[in-house]
């Protein structure tokens, strides 16, 4: 396994990144962003138009990390710019209630029956932090059960990992979160009923809430078996302990009403990010009128903020739906990233390689494993070698994988029959020096 020779130039982002490490740690302002699980200075990207990315040396690339997700229709559709200048031109933010945000949250009610009332936010993050403060005080509890390979933003409590044991309470990942935050977060793995079990029936009268990525889709893509979904659905409900369904990556991915209309489940909260803005900074989190009720200023729940639904970030999500509510949009989207991963996955299979490609909706991961991966310790890291190699190889043929071999692809609207078969082309070749 050996890297083909360099053959893109890389000389502006090398650059462009030294200059980079002079204002920002690592030369970053997010820490994936530095390429540090594959090979070479990160790509400086300077534009996008459809599926395609070109960086500050005009190398351009295949794009299948559409932004870590929120491009589900490509970079820079003509109908988010559009109605994101018309609105720019008006102004940006008035930190008072306006129509556009109005317009968002009727559409995303009227399409998504899990939910009666959402309040808008400007990241995943906040997202999150806010739904478990709601949680919290719906229930007067304060712990949260959360599964293992989950990643719900950088909230403080959830940036916590398991130790041994089939239910350990949370030993932080991140320096700077205090043991006692930690403390309120107990760690189970994902597809162990008993698990789950196991930690209700010992902590469920101080649990406020279990939260899970339906779709996990943080740590490879660790698709679950809807049984055991429901299983949890139904264990939070006997227990008085409210599910939080975090769909910043699911939510109007795998359908307009995300892992909660795909599987039918109901979930007591839900937290959206990424597509919801239309590239721009949206987050929100909705529930039941009942458990809204509890949101300031009806109730005592206190959350707010100073960009929230300003309606620059509005127009642009405004538009992104519209065009995801129209009709066969997310058959198509799964037809073609069915297609897309079956051309891989059939040239793998011929060739007796060990991977596989485990995909719903538009989105999949390459995974070094002919095994289903349901949990993250069954990720071998040695995969992460080849996934090194791999990367290397497309951004030399012009593919563009995220950095890092957890990581998943977003497959996008603007990515036509034509392009994934160029793209498909292109991971085979590449798979062939891998291996
Ligand atoms: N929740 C999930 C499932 C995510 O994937 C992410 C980000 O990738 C977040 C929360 C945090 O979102 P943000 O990066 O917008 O803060």
């Amino acid at each position: 396994m050996s890297f083909t020779d360099q053959i893109i130039k890389r000389e502006k982002s090398e650059a462009l990144f030294e200059e980079a490490k002079q204002y920002f740690p690592g030369g970053v302002n997010s820490p994936v962003r530095a390429f540090k699980s594959v090979s070479g200075p990160p790509l400086f990207i300077k534009e996008g138009q459809g599926c395609r990315i070109t960086d500050e040396d005009d190398n351009q690339f295949i794009d299948f990390c559409c932004s870590w997700g929120p491009l589900i229709l490509g970079h820079n559709n003509a109908l988010i710019r559009e109605r994101v200048i018309e609105t720019v031109k008006k102004g940006t933010s008035f930190g008072t209630p306006n129509r556009l945000g109005n317009e968002l949250g009727k559409l995303i009610l009227h399409h998504h029956p899990y939910i009666d009332k959402i309040r808008f936010v400007s990241s995943g993050t906040e997202a999150v932090m806010s739904a478990l403060r709601l949680a919290r005080g719906v229930t007067g509890k304060s712990k949260v059960i959360k599964f293992e390979g989950c990643y719900h933003g950088h909230v403080d409590s959830l940036l916590v990992k398991a130790g041994s044991g089939l239910a350990t309470f949370g030993v932080s990942t991140s320096a700077g979160i205090p043991e006692a935050f930690a403390k309120e977060t107990i760690v189970i793995p994902l597809n162990q009923p008993e698990a789950l079990e196991k930690a209700l029936k010992e902590h469920a009268n101080e649990t406020a809430c279990v939260i899970m990525e339906p779709v996990p889709a943080n740590n490879g893509l660790l698709l679950q078996d809807r049984s055991f979904l429901q299983y949890v659905r139904q264990q939070c409900t006997a227990h008085g302990v409210l599910l939080i369904f975090d769909e910043v990556i699911s939510g109007f991915r795998v359908g307009f009403s995300g892992a909660a209309g795909y599987y039918d489940i109901q979930p007591d909260i839900l937290t959206f990010g990424k597509i919801i803005g239309g590239g721009m900074p949206v987050g929100a989190y909705a529930a039941s009128h009942e458990i809204m009720g509890h949101i300031a200023p009806d109730g005592p729940v206190y959350q707010a903020g100073t960009l929230s639904a300003n309606p620059v970030a509005m127009a642009a999500g405004l538009a992104a739906l519209e065009q995801l509510i129209q009709e066969d949009f997310y058959e198509r989207m799964a037809q073609k990233t069915h297609r897309f991963v079956e051309t891989i996955e059939q040239f793998c299979l011929d060739r007796g390689y060990e991977i596989s490609f485990p995909h719903i909706g538009s989105i999949f991961w390459i995974a070094f494993s002919n095994e289903r991966i349901l949990a993250s310790d069954q990720i071998d890291p040695a995969g992460m070698e080849k996934f090194k190699v791999l990367h290397h190889e497309l951004l030399q043929r012009g593919v563009y994988l995220g950095p890092s071999g957890y990581e998943v692809g977003f497959v996008s609207a603007a990515h036509t029959d034509a392009d994934l078969d160029e793209a498909a082309e292109k991971i085979c070749e590449s798979l062939e020096v891998v291996f």
